[in-house]
């Protein structure tokens, strides 16, 4: 036993620390807190004040580290009758959570630390179960974040994240002007999306002028049936990174068909640029070449068009605009590749959303911003098979 008061540092409202003990090499300290009968019990429910006590009971509960000491404190409580609740709740103690086998502070620094460190690093600086830090987290974040805040909402950027690869998807819902993320759902289906702006009043939903997202059928379906005024603008970034999947494909399927035809085209390709045409004699010798530039030909004017396109979302005139996506697509469409003039077919289809642009002048560099935080948080490893626990933790990063 100590003969040094430690008792101060533990300045609980309600409790009494009755006993303390610290052990030899001071590694653990033990405390014993008994409620104050100086108050009357409340309840932790509705806090008001019962009129009888149920039972007695007691639990050990973790505190914050004394020095180099872990603390424990054994709390002796009561349980109570309510008459409001109808219940026989526990005492509130301002000590410990009733749902928790921590006490409040440590709970709040778990918090605070989880913030910044994964939920392993927590457990292994305060030497709790990983499954306790998560817990607690998580508690915190369903209090702070749990409700969705539907306020002053205008503009919306919505997009997709991958939990697994390929497998599921998450729909996170981005105040554009705040950055704030204001919703995650499972799934990107158009129901997922619906299930969001359900949630909102007929007055938040008259609020809203444009959502951004990126050519995706069912998000485009369940904007047109929840809030049908609002105007779909399609983001460049994604619409430039789905052009980039097409010049993938050109590429592939040109060398391919390059390498079908004549399995020597590539080797003897040095030799055929750098001669002089005009000495090209062999029939044989003037096909490779011609198929070479051909090769060149498609390459080279997908990725003249890939610098255009992007040019169609710098005009601020609707007119100018559209001038500029009909002269892509039928450059497009004089590309002798199958997946070209596909990918011109879809732009024309969705062309609303790229002239909506114009009345919405919405920057990408956000939503780039964004897909990139939030791998961070999954590759923190945030124990994202607990969907909900990894979706709190995105709206949590983007809160400030
Ligand atoms: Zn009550």
């Amino acid at each position: 036993m100590s003969a040094l008061s430690i008792s101060q540092y533990f300045p609980f409202p309600r409790v009494r620390i009755k006993r303390q003990w610290v052990l030899p090499d001071a590694k653990k300290a033990y405390l014993e807190a008994v409620p104050d009968s100086r108050f009357r019990p409340i309840c932790h429910l509705c806090g008001k004040p019962a009129n009888r006590i149920h039972s007695r009971e007691r639990r050990w509960v973790r505190d914050l580290d004394f020095g180099p000491a872990r603390v424990w404190i054994r709390c002796l409580y009561r349980k109570i009758v309510c008459p409001h609740c109808r219940q026989t709740p526990i005492e509130e103690l301002d000590l410990f959570d009733p749902y928790l086998r921590v006490t409040k502070r440590l709970a709040r620094y778990v918090f605070e630390l989880s913030k910044i460190m994964t939920v392993q690093e927590v457990s292994r600086h305060l030497g709790l179960d990983w499954k306790t830090v998560k817990a607690i987290d998580r508690k915190f974040l369903e209090r702070e974040y749990g409700q969705t805040d539907y306020q002053g909402l205008r503009i919306l950027a919505v997009d997709e994240v991958s939990i697994r690869k390929g497998h599921r998807y998450l729909t996170v819902v981005l105040d554009y002007e705040s950055g704030r993320v204001v919703w995650v759902g499972k799934d990107r289906k158009a129901r997922t999306l619906r299930r969001f702006f359900s949630g909102m009043t007929r007055e938040q939903r008259q609020k809203l002028e444009a959502v951004v997202m990126d050519m995706w059928d069912p998000y485009i379906a369940a904007v047109r049936t929840k809030v049908p005024h609002v105007k779909i603008v399609f983001d460049l970034f994604h619409v430039v990174a789905q052009f980039s999947r097409i010049i993938d494909k050109v590429r592939n399927s040109e060398y391919r068909k390059a390498s079908q035809a004549n399995k020597e085209v590539f080797k003897g390709a040095r030799y055929l640029l750098l001669k002089n045409r005009s000495n090209i004699r062999r029939p044989k010798d003037r096909r490779h070449l011609e198929e070479l530039l051909r090769l060149n030909k498609v390459i080279n004017a997908v990725l003249i068009l890939k610098d255009k396109l992007k040019h169609i979302w710098t005009y601020r005139s609707r007119t100018w605009a559209e001038k500029a996506l009909e002269e892509w697509c039928a450059l497009a469409r004089a590309v002798n590749h199958p997946a070209v003039k596909k990918f011109a077919k879809t732009l024309c289809r969705y062309r609303y959303g790229i002239l909506n642009h114009c009345e919405f002048p919405i920057h990408t560099g956000k939503l780039e911003g964004v897909n990139n935080k939030i791998k961070v948080i999954k590759r923190r490893a945030y124990g994202f098979h607990d969907v909900r626990y990894f979706s709190l933790k995105i709206i949590q990063a983007f809160a400030n």
